[in-house]
């Protein structure tokens, strides 16, 4: 039976991507190697690093004055090294979740830190709108996608200080001002490659203005300066986020990828909010296109364990929503088709037609 891979994290990749991978670890561009064999350094890989940066600065219009990095550590090690690189007195976070909440926690570490807004009272169900971000800080930090409770900014926010911003599970799904961002990081292995390898676009010149020594490896420069190549970075992951690049190319772009999104965030929405048994638990105007929550509507409570079991007999996979939120969880990402979106539908409506 066909498999609908809902995941939130890793998630699904396109299938050529997948297949494209598992080629390179069988025989590396024809040289008789896995990909999984060869030096970093090497000529040939060399290139995979070279054209994924360029991809990444094509595909997001990335101005001149930005470097794009290939680390390890995954997003949650970003948020202990933006204050490191970033934060000499003060910095500004809005609170919009758990991730949010732990990057908030590690730069508390560095400076103050002022919580401009949060909707932790509402189980972060909506993104609190009005706050001021004080003029004297350092940096503002948002997290456009809140994976785990299906909110998103959707457009760039305007304020008047440099962002930062942890786009893990939204990159690549519309267009950005990266011009508004000094910079943009996230884990890949949401919408782009496998685990273990985390996405850094910096802005070049907001390096180097804090006075505290920052250690090697922590270093934005050490890794600018090193080409991604200081150490060994994770070869295999970068391959596959190359593939996924270039696939995004192919099929038209963050633009195309954008209208995608809509329109398969606008489907299953529409229906969640036409089927009586279910209803979203995001705000409407915030909702996710990405993650996209439900719960069972309240007379329909007891039929979740059933409706789980339903659909996971359909094919459906992945849809269970996280423990802090509960009900269900469908993550759209990029590579996810048209098509699974609408089984996902068509179950919903079969459940409902048999209550
Ligand atoms: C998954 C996720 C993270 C954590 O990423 P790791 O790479 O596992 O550290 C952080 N932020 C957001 C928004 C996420 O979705």
């Amino acid at each position: 039976m066909k498999k609908h891979n809902f995941n939130a994290g890793p998630s699904i990749l396109p299938r050529e991507v997948i297949e494209q991978t598992a080629q390179a670890v069988l025989d590396f561009n024809g040289s008789g190697l896995s990909v999984l064999e060869i030096s970093h350094r090497a000529k040939d890989f060399q290139p995979v690093v070279d054209e994924a940066v360029a991809l990444f600065k094509e595909l997001l219009n990335i101005p001149e004055g930005y470097s794009v990095l290939f680390l390890g550590g995954g997003a949650s090690l970003e948020f202990c090294m933006i204050p490191f690189n970033f934060l000499e007195k003060k910095a500004a976070y809005l609170n919009t979740g758990v991730w949010a909440k732990k990057a908030m926690k590690e730069a508390k570490g560095f400076g103050e830190v002022v919580e401009v807004a949060s909707s932790a009272e509402a189980t972060y169900t909506y993104i609190p709108k009005d706050y001021t971000v004080p003029a004297d800080v350092d940096y503002f930090h948002i997290t456009t996608n809140n994976t785990i409770y299906g909110t998103e900014l959707k457009e760039d926010l305007d304020v008047n200080v440099p962002m930062i911003a942890d786009m893990s599970s939204d990159i690549f799904s519309r267009p950005i001002d990266v011009s508004k961002y000094i910079c943009i990081y996230g884990g890949a292995q949401k919408n782009l490659a496998p685990a273990g390898v985390t996405f850094v676009i910096v802005k070049n010149e907001a390096l180097g203005k804090v006075s505290r020594y920052i250690p090697t490896m922590l270093n934005y420069q050490t890794h600018i300066d090193g080409g991604s190549m200081f150490n060994t970075p994770p070869v295999l992951p970068i391959y596959t986020a190359l593939q996924t690049l270039r696939w995004i190319k192919a099929q038209g772009g963050v633009k195309e990828m954008e209208r995608r999104a809509i329109e398969k965030a606008d489907m299953l929405y529409a229906e969640i909010d036409r089927n009586k048994m279910f209803v979203g638990t995001a705000a409407k105007e915030d909702r996710s296109r990405m993650n996209i929550c439900f719960v069972m509507a309240p007379e329909y409570k007891d039929l979740e364990a059933e409706f789980m079991k339903f659909a996971t007999e359909k094919g459906m996979v992945g849809i269970k929503g996280h423990r802090s939120v509960g009900g269900f969880r469908a993550s759209c990402y990029n590579a996810m088709p048209k098509e699974s979106v609408q089984a996902l539908i068509d179950c919903m409506k079969e459940f409902e037609a048999m209550h």
